[in-house]
């Protein structure tokens, strides 16, 4: 079938309520039309997802994504001029429209254009959808269709087979507020687009730029966001710091009452962006691979803001941190 007809097939089954895989440059996520609740409430059952936890809403055009929001800044204008389409959501104040279901709830919707040509001429035919990764909830994010098929075995969905995704982890996640001397920036969720990216994009804007990384308080912003999370079949070690590693491996055996096995090793890329694109499916292949525990070292010479996101999914991934030396 032609790609023009898969994209008719996928908006009708969006049109009609139903749920869509769609490629994205971050990961897979599974769709469904913000204005079919039908479509929306079956994306959180698919993936179990509780409630509270709000989907991105994802869009093809600025215009789209004012219709969306309530308000707008300056700073809106400029991120989505530098990073969209791309891996940036922004969370603003929600127009009244948008379905509370999608927003858990929350004043504020997260918004973003995805920088995949299937997931734009889809958003294009059906209008802006919800589009929450497409795994069970917990799970590592899929970046391949063959993924996607894993995580939900005998469920008839519709997956637009879009190759691999190229960055590989989950959006940058930035709350966007205007005060009277002017903008705040929190990254609530740290992805490809660092904080210097952001500086960046933002300098000469009018008034101040405040631009802060997300604690405690931006992940009960981010409601999601959760310490456990992306977590692969098999428990994850993460080693710290420089511990040899047969002595980290016997000790995380022992903290995860694990007995002997056989234990798989992850090895990180040196550069952070190609860390990220193959970082999820090295820990779906890893654990499925007969071991009993993913070791990985995330050493000091990983660090700093291009390590940010990788960082992140590692520590919420892992079962247990060995650190030091
Ligand atoms: P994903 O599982 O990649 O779809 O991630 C969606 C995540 O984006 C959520 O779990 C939240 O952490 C974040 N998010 C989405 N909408 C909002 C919002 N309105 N306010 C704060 N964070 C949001
Ligand atoms: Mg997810």
């Amino acid at each position: 079938m032609s790609e023009a007809q898969d994209i008719r097939n996928a908006a009708a089954t969006l049109d009609a309520g139903g749920v869509v895989a769609m490629p994205t440059e971050t990961v897979y996520g599974l769709a469904a039309r913000i204005d079919r609740p039908a479509g929306v409430r079956r994306v959180f059952d698919l993936k179990q997802r509780p409630l509270f936890d709000p989907l991105i809403v994802h869009v093809a055009s600025v215009s789209q994504a004012k219709r969306v929001t309530r308000a707008w800044p300056a700073a809106a204008d400029r991120l989505a001029a530098r990073f969209w389409p791309g891996p940036l959501t922004l969370v603003l104040p929600k127009a009244d429209e948008v379905d509370p279901l999608i927003t858990a709830g929350l004043d504020t919707v997260g918004v973003r254009m995805p920088n995949h040509p299937l997931a734009l001429a889809l958003i294009d035919a059906a209008g802006p959808v919800a589009a929450p990764s497409a795994n069970r909830f917990g799970r590592t994010s899929p970046t391949t269709p063959a993924h996607v098929r894993d995580e939900f075995p005998g469920v008839d969905l519709m997956i637009l087979e879009g190759g691999e995704c190229q960055v590989g982890v989950e959006s940058t996640v930035v709350r966007l507020s205007e005060g009277a001397t002017g903008t705040l920036v929190e990254i609530l969720r740290p992805g490809q687009v660092t904080a210097p990216d952001l500086a960046d994009a933002l300098t000469g804007l009018s008034g101040s730029v405040e631009i802060v990384r997300g604690g405690a308080e931006a992940l009960r912003a981010s409601p999601g966001h959760m310490e456990r999370h992306y977590q692969p079949a098999v428990p994850l070690a993460l080693v710290e710091g420089d511990r040899a590693m047969g002595d980290a491996v016997r000790a995380a055996r022992e903290r995860l009452g694990l007995g002997a096995g056989e234990t798989a090793t992850l090895t990180l890329d040196v550069d952070a962006r190609i860390a990220a694109r193959t970082l999820y499916a090295d820990l779906r292949r890893l654990a499925a691979g007969g071991a009993s525990l993913i070791i990985v070292r995330l050493g000091s010479e990983r660090s700093g803001e291009a390590w940010a996101a990788v960082r992140d999914r590692l520590g919420r991934a892992a079962s247990v941190v060995i650190d030091g030396g």
